[in-house]
């Protein structure tokens, strides 16, 4: 069996971002270490929470990834950050190479906090850097600056830690084709092993989101780049990124050879992961489960030793392969057809030929040997290819 991935989330924000859609929220920070508490208390009873939630336990598969993200993780004191890992070691079977992975803010990156990270076992950084252009992190409502990046990356260097991922967001107001280049550059100066560059997603769940699609005023929402800009920003990034030697991985992932993150292939390829806390998404191979995005419910739940699961779901064969399909073609690398075909006892070239048409006269995907997979267009596409593969 694949190794698994723990997910932990810590949904607790110095201030929430416009543009973010996590469950995240600005909880007071005096609930943190009740959530801690609560957290460790779901990763040690996860067998018999799961079992009260209905999901058999198959025995706890090898641990080869940890990471923690959901909001600002790396605002917990290093103290509790190692206690908590501590917990992940004694419950699961940890390898001693394992990637461990926490989310920070530039600006909470110390030489305390960074030294403390990495002595808890901390081996790769991923920084919400957004931007590199103060008023657009200002408009967002980010406190950092290109500047504090910089520093963040010296520090976390003399601390050993040298996995460095940076987001990159295409669509934040204000932005222009200038201070895109401008972000891009900047941090292609600090040469960070990886990078994720997203393009904004315009949803209710986010307030700039939701005030894009009532063209409202606030959060800047009138200044955002079109739709048309936002998808030239990311194709300039990936094509920049490439010719500077970066392997553009994963619709939104690019990185250095042997950088690619360990952790999120696991979404992609259909490893198991087990996620816990507010909002964590879980795997096991055979069902998919998510917990309360409340933090209220959840801490409740634990206290009262009942799971926080709120939605348990069972995968038809079907399901399966649709899944394969979409995870799969987020990948450069695409899918298999004939190991699809073995896996699902189909001919996946025969049952979706209209889709496989359809998709490669748009010229957005292309079939290569055994392998089909997306074209440097279809990635703008992706949503929509992948729609279409879902029954
Ligand atoms: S984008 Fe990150 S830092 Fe901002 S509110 Fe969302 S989770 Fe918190």
């Amino acid at each position: 069996m694949d190794k698994a991935g723990i997910y932990l989330s810590v949904p607790f924000c110095r201030q929430k971002c416009s543009f973010c859609n996590f469950a995240s929220e600005v909880h007071p920070f005096s609930q943190l270490p009740r959530y801690l508490h609560a957290l460790q208390t779901e990763i040690t009873g996860r067998a018999r929470l799961w079992r009260m939630a209905g999901i058999p336990s198959s025995g706890d598969p090898p641990v080869n990834t940890i990471y923690l993200g959901g909001g600002t993780p790396g605002l917990i004191e290093p103290e509790a950050l190692g206690k908590l890992l501590g917990t992940v070691r004694s419950c699961f079977s940890v390898d001693e190479e394992a990637e461990i992975t926490l989310e920070a803010s530039p600006e909470n990156v110390t030489a305390e906090n960074a030294h403390g990270w990495a002595s808890s076992g901390v081996n790769r950084i991923s920084m919400g850097v957004q931007s590199m252009v103060e008023d657009e992190l200002r408009a967002v409502g980010r406190r950092h600056t290109a500047e504090t990046v910089g520093r963040a990356f010296s520090v976390l260097k003399q601390a050993g830690i040298c996995n460095l991922s940076v987001d990159l967001i295409a669509g934040l107001p204000r932005q222009t084709e200038q201070s895109w280049e401008t972000s891009l550059e900047a941090l292609l100066r600090l040469d960070p092993p990886h990078f994720s560059v997203y393009m904004l997603e315009v949803d209710d769940d986010s307030r700039l989101g939701s005030e894009i699609l009532k063209h409202g005023q606030r959060y800047r929402a009138a200044e955002v780049p079109s739709e048309e800009e936002v998808a030239a920003f990311y194709s300039a990034a990936a094509e920049r990124l490439r010719a500077d030697g970066y392997e553009h991985y994963e619709v939104s992932n690019f990185a250095r050879r042997g950088k690619a993150s360990l952790h999120n292939e696991k979404y992609w390829t259909g490893a198991p992961y087990f996620g816990f806390g507010v909002d964590a998404h879980s795997y096991d191979g055979e069902r998919r489960w998510a917990n309360t995005d409340s933090l209220e419910h959840y801490l409740e739940k634990i206290a009262q030793a009942q799971p926080p699961v709120v939605d348990l779901k069972t995968l038809s064969a079907q399901e399966k392969l649709e899944e394969r399909f979409f995870l799969g073609l987020r990948r450069r690398q695409g899918i298999r057809a004939s190991r699809l075909n073995s896996d699902f006892d189909v001919d996946v070239h025969q049952k979706y030929s209209a889709q496989i048409h359809q998709f490669r006269e748009a010229g957005w995907l292309e079939t290569d040997g055994d392998w089909l997979r997306l074209t440097d267009s279809g990635w703008l596409f992706s949503n929509e290819v992948f729609a279409g593969f879902l029954a």
